[in-house]
Formats: C-alpha cells, sequence, structure tokens
C-alpha cells in the first residue's frame, strides 16, 4: 500500500477520473481540481476524494503534495476548436501556475502531453526523440503548440530550478468515461452504431490511429510519476489500424445497421500515428495489455448503460 498525498489537476475527465480510482485504490490521499468545463462530477462518484473547482488559468496557491498529475485541458479537437484560447492556456500558463506551486513545496510535477505535439509526423512509428511536423497557426495548434510549450516549461524548471518533472506523450486513448458528445472516433463511432446512425468517417477513412485502452494508459502514467526518468515518454499501444478498420470492427462487434458515410477530412488531420514505446518498456517495464477488441466491449458496454449527455462543454475561463 502507497500513503502519498496526491493531487489530480483534471480528474473529473475521462483519463483523471480512472487514474484517481487507481491510486485511491493503492492506498494514496487524493485531492482533485478541475473546473468542470469537460469533466462531471458523475466521473467521481463513490470515490472517496476532496474536490477543488478551480480553473488553472488562474493563480492557484496549493498546499504541499508529494506529487501533482496535470491533466487539465481539453482534450477532444471537436472540444478544443471551440475554446482555443482556453486550450492554449490550460498547456501553457496553467502548467506554468502548478510549477510555481510544485517548486514551493517540492512536489513531483506529472505533465500530459500528446502525441499531437509530432504533429502530422514525417517520421513513422514516433519515437521521443523526433520534433515533429506541427502548424503553428492552425486549428489545431491551440493543443499541440500548448502541449510543446507545456513540455517546455517542464524542462525549464528543471533546468532552471530542479523541480522534480516527468512528462507523458500519451497517444489516442479510449475507455468507458469519455462523454457521448466527446467528438473524438471512438465514441462517435460507438454512439452512431448503438443507434444505427450513419458512422461519420472523415476523409478516406485510410488515416491510421493506435488506440490504446485506459486501464493500460493509467498503469503507465503512475509507472512513470514513480519513476527516477525524466524527458518524454510516449505512452500509447503500438497496434495501429485505419480509421475504416475502426468503423467495421464497432459496426461488427454492436451488430448495427448504420451505414458507413464519408464526411470532410478536417484541416490539418494528422495522416498518420503510432508509437514507438521503446523507452516506456525500457525504463517502465510497461507495455500495454488490453487488446482493442476487449476495450471496445468494455467501451460499448458503458455506452449502452449510460444516457447521452444533453448539456454543452463551457471552458470557464473567458
Ligand atoms: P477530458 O476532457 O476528459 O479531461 C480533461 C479534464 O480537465 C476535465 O475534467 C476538464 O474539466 C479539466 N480541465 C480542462 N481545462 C481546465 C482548466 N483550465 N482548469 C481546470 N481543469 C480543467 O480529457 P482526457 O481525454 O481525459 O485527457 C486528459 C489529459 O490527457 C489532457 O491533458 C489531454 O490533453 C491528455 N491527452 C489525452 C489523450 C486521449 O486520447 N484521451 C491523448 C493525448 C493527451
Ligand atoms: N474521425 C472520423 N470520424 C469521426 C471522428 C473522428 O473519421 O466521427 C477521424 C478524425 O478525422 C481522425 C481520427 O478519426 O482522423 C481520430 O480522431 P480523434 O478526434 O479521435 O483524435 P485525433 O485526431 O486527435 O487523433
Amino acid at each position: 500500500m502507497d500513503n502519498k498525498k496526491i493531487l489530480v489537476v483534471g480528474g473529473a475527465g475521462f483519463i483523471g477520473s480512472h487514474l484517481v480510482e487507481k491510486l485511491l485504490k493503492q492506498g494514496n490521499e487524493v485531492v482533485v481540481l478541475d473546473n468542470f468545463s469537460s469533466g462531471r462530477p458523475e466521473n467521481l462518484k463513490g470515490l472517496d476524494v476532496r474536490v477543488i473547482y478551480h480553473d488553472i488559468i488562474d493563480k492557484i496557491t496549493l498546499s504541499g503534495f508529494d506529487q501533482i498529475y496535470h491533466l487539465a485541458s481539453l482534450a477532444s479537437p471537436v472540444f478544443y476548436q471551440k475554446y482555443p484560447v482556453e486550450t492554449a492556456l490550460s498547456n501553457s500558463v496553467g502548467t506554468y501556475n502548478l510549477l510555481v506551486e510544485a517548486q514551493k513545496h517540492k512536489s513531483r510535477i506529472l505533465f500530459t502531453s500528446t502525441s499531437e505535439i509530432y504533429g502530422d509526423p514525417l517520421e513513422h512509428p514516433q519515437k521521443e526523440t523526433y520534433w515533429g511536423n506541427v502548424n503553428s497557426i492552425g486549428i489545431r495548434s491551440c493543443y499541440d503548440e500548448s502541449k510543446r510549450l507545456g513540455e517546455t516549461l517542464m524542462m525549464d524548471f528543471y533546468r532552471e530550478y530542479g523541480v522534480e518533472i516527468r512528462i507523458a506523450r500519451i497517444f489516442n486513448t479510449y475507455g468507458p468515461r469519455m462523454r457521448s458528445d466527446d467528438g473524438r472516433v471512438i465514441p462517435n463511432f460507438i454512439n452512431q452504431a448503438l443507434t444505427n446512425k450513419p458512422i461519420t468517417i472523415y476523409g478516406t477513412g485510410r488515416q491510421t490511429r493506435s488506440f490504446c485502452y485506459v486501464d493500460d494508459l493509467v498503469e503507465g502514467l503512475i509507472r512513470l510519476m514513480n519513476s527516477d526518468y525524466v524527458g518524454p515518454v510516449n505512452l500509447g499501444n503500438p497496434k495501429e489500424m485505419t480509421v475504416l478498420e475502426l468503423a467495421q470492427m464497432i459496426k461488427k462487434l454492436t451488430n448495427s445497421k448504420s451505414k458507413i458515410v464519408f464526411k470532410k477530412l478536417p484541416k490539418d488531420d494528422p495522416t498518420k500515428r503510432r508509437p514507438n514505446i521503446n523507452v516506456a518498456k525500457k525504463i517502465l517495464k510497461w507495455r500495454p495489455k488490453k487488446d482493442l477488441k476487449g476495450g471496445l466491449k468494455e467501451t460499448i458496454k458503458y455506452f449502452t448503460s449510460v444516457s447521452v449527455i444533453k448539456t454543452n462543454i463551457k471552458a470557464t475561463k473567458q
């Protein structure tokens, strides 16, 4: 059993709430800080946590935590493109505000960066040493460029002030507790399939992604936090597939009558994405265990059991 005092920023969201659950099971004291823009109180139902309602774009004073996990950012392209300024500030100013507190109280801090920092990658699969191919003024840049700046701030607080930092570069992760209105591909396809509505493929469907089940990802985050490794680590499932293959698989698993239809591809949509996870394997002794079919079945079961979300997201800082 563990008994650390841990802050999970963004803990009311999809990945954050699974992380909170696991940290509690390990015997830690956990506090959640969230602005509930995309996060929801039901994600924390039944969990023994104190919740602080706060937007990290605003300055914050924290008491001493042993560890801080920073997951606070809108993550769905639909959401972050609705609130690009708030997203850019959450990953830059928000990260800075948390780093200042981590420095003051000597807390270890982990930043959840993203595979998006590789942009539309010219190296495949992506290793941590790849610098990326990112459009700095595009509609995704509020997210990927601010994650890049977040990483920079983390490294500079480490180099200049000796703050203990960890950086996870997360690749597409899915599972129960994603929002039905999230807009990312797996919740979209599952909800469309379950209601026999058209499954909307953007573009040709030949673009690829690699999908990691949330339990595997959370295990990777905890191992990274508790390792000695400074520097970014890719966390994701290297099994790559096309979006069309994903649509067909979900249609089959749900016994759906949905048609597969093709819509316009959003701007700057990366053509391929697959992590090289050799660093995580070597340093963290980590690799994902759940296969896509198993993970999708759990996620389908979840979406079958919950009602469709009707409230719109609202970023609090404007
Ligand atoms: P999510 O939207 O479910 O969770 C984000 C949480 O952060 C929500 O609870 C939201 O209310 C909160 N939040 C957002 N802005 C905030 C702010 N300014 N102040 C306080 N709280 C704020 O998304 P998720 O999929 O769980 O992603 C969690 C983290 O992991 C994000 O930082 C995201 O960028 C990163 N990530 C996720 C994926 C993925 O595939 N899910 C991939 C790469 C990176
Ligand atoms: N996508 C799609 N239909 C949808 C939602 C997404 O074809 O209803 C595509 C999207 O264009 C992208 C891929 O699925 O090529 C993954 O999209 P998502 O938003 O889940 O994540 P990201 O693009 O950030 O990897």
